[in-house]
C-alpha cells in the first residue's frame, strides 16, 4: 500500500496554486493532505488580509507634517555661520601667503619667552571667544525652541 503523504512544501505549493499533477492527484483522494492544504490557503489569505492595511496610507507625508519645520531657517543660518568662517580664514591666510617671507622672518626676530607670552595670550583670547560664542548660540537656540 503506498500512501505516502505530501510534504510540507507541496501542499504550501498546492494552496499558492504551484503545485504539479501529481501533487494535485493525491490531495483529491486524500482527506488529511486536503485538510492540511485548506489550513495553509486560510493562513495565506489571513496573511494577505494582515500585511496590506499598514502601508495603505502615506506614511512619510503624516509624519512629515507632525515634523517641527525651523529645519530650513538652521540650515540657512549654518550656511551664513560657514561662510563667515571661511571669510575669516581667508582674511588671514591670503596675506600671510602673500607676506610669508616677511611673516616667518617676524616669528624668527622674536625671543622665545615672548613668543610663548604671544602664543599664550592668542590660545586665551581664541578660547573665550568660543566660550562666549557657543553661549550667546545656546541662548538662541533657547529662545528659539520656547518661543
Ligand atoms: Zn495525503
Amino acid at each position: 500500500m503506498k500512501n505516502d503523504h505530501l510534504s510540507e512544501a507541496e501542499i504550501q505549493q498546492y494552496a499558492l496554486g504551484t503545485a504539479d499533477l501529481n501533487t494535485k492527484k493525491h490531495i483529491g483522494s486524500c482527506a488529511i493532505c486536503e485538510a492540511k492544504a485548506a489550513n495553509y490557503r486560510l493562513i495565506f489569505s489571513e496573511m494577505d488580509g494582515l500585511l496590506q492595511p499598514a502601508f495603505d496610507f502615506d506614511v512619510a507625508s503624516l509624519v512629515l507634517s507632525q515634523l517641527p519645520q525651523p529645519e530650513t531657517a538652521t540650515d540657512r543660518d549654518e550656511r551664513w555661520l560657514y561662510l563667515l568662517i571661511f571669510g575669516a580664514l581667508a582674511s588671514i591666510s591670503i596675506p600671510v601667503y602673500i607676506y610669508r617671507l616677511y611673516f616667518f622672518k617676524m616669528f624668527t626676530g622674536i625671543l622665545p619667552v615672548s613668543m610663548f607670552l604671544v602664543i599664550l595670550v592668542t590660545l586665551f583670547i581664541i578660547v573665550f571667544q568660543g566660550i562666549e560664542m557657543f553661549r550667546k548660540y545656546q541662548k538662541q537656540l533657547n529662545i528659539l525652541n520656547y518661543k
